[in-house]
């Protein structure tokens, strides 16, 4: 009946998904998002205490056994069904979202929230637990990665609760967390892709040297390129006789030796640590994107 591949796993126990519903603290007011409803054990639970629900389901069969539970009660106007892929669909403005999340798309969905142009105020979402304490790590934390360290530059994310596997049917392959993400507002003000861009190249080994990581020619490359069209914009004049890829190499040695970052390593580094990096690439022209 459920088809897993969607990540159907339907979550059974009702004071669960009270619990889930009940932290998001819905205003009457509040128009509410959530992700895949299946058969709506969250949905009509929001739908008691949001103005509006505007669920996102991928699975015709899912939409329709919504459907017809709601059909005939009082909260039927307020719940508008979306048929279709969540990553793909065009967002209205929404206060709040709350999911629980097939595993397949964890990632994208939460870098799609991040990115709406006005962010939810609160998000409360189910996740795998592994990827649940991904968005949660701390440098030195073992856990602790590229998905951490970018999170926690546009979002402050607590963890909820534990959420066993016998409380879904199917029961998954491994436990859950339930999670709070609130997107900070306004938001920092740093371009999307060069934080992004920084850390990929810091987390390729998160355990190597930041020295080591930036030593890849293919890093290199990249930044040699950035590095010409950043000239390019600001009408530097270039000397013909310069080797672009030793000036670049140099700028990157200055850098990494003056922040004194050359032989820390990714796992330790915190925000802080990575925005100095990050601005101290930018005052020599260095930039990810
Ligand atoms: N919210 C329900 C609950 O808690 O019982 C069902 C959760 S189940 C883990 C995930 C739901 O997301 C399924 O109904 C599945 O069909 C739907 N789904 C999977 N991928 C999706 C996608 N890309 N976009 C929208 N819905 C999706």
């Amino acid at each position: 009946k459920f088809n897993t591949n969607l990540g159907q796993h339907i979550l059974k126990n009702p004071l669960v998904a009270q619990g889930i519903v009940d932290k998001a603290q819905i205003r009457p007011s509040d128009v509410v998002l959530e992700v895949g409803p299946g058969t709506g054990n969250l949905t009509v639970r929001i739908l008691e205490q949001a103005k509006k629900v505007i669920a996102v389901e991928m699975d015709p069969r899912m939409a329709a056994e919504l459907t017809k539970r709601v059909h005939g009660t009082p909260q039927q106007k307020k719940l508008e069904i979306l048929l279709g892929d969540f990553m793909k669909t065009e967002l209205p403005y929404f206060d709040i979202c709350i999911s629980n999340t097939p595993y397949q798309i964890s990632s994208p969905l939460v870098f799609k929230l991040l990115n709406q142009p006005r962010p939810p105020r609160v998000s409360i979402l189910m996740f795998q637990r592994e990827f649940a304490l991904r968005l949660l790590a701390r440098p030195g934390d073992a856990l602790y990665c590229r998905l951490s360290a970018n999170v926690q530059m546009w979002a402050n994310v607590t963890h909820i609760m534990k959420v066993g596997k016998n409380n879904f049917r199917p029961p998954p392959q491994v436990e859950s967390s339930v999670v709070r993400i609130e997107i900070k507002n306004p938001r920092p003000n740093i371009d999307f892709n060069e934080w992004d861009g920084l850390l990929r190249i810091c987390f390729v080994r998160k355990n190597k040297t930041i020295a080591a990581g930036f030593k890849s020619s293919n890093v290199i490359e990249i930044l040699e390129k950035n590095y010409k069209t950043y000239l390019a914009t600001t009408n530097t004049m270039i000397d013909d006789n310069a080797n672009m890829t030793d000036v670049v190499k140099q700028k990157i040695e200055t850098v990494l030796t003056e922040t004194e970052f050359s032989d820390k390593r990714a796992s330790k580094l915190d925000q802080t640590d990575f925005l100095k990096l990050l601005y101290a690439f930018h005052q020599v022209g260095i930039h990810f994107a």
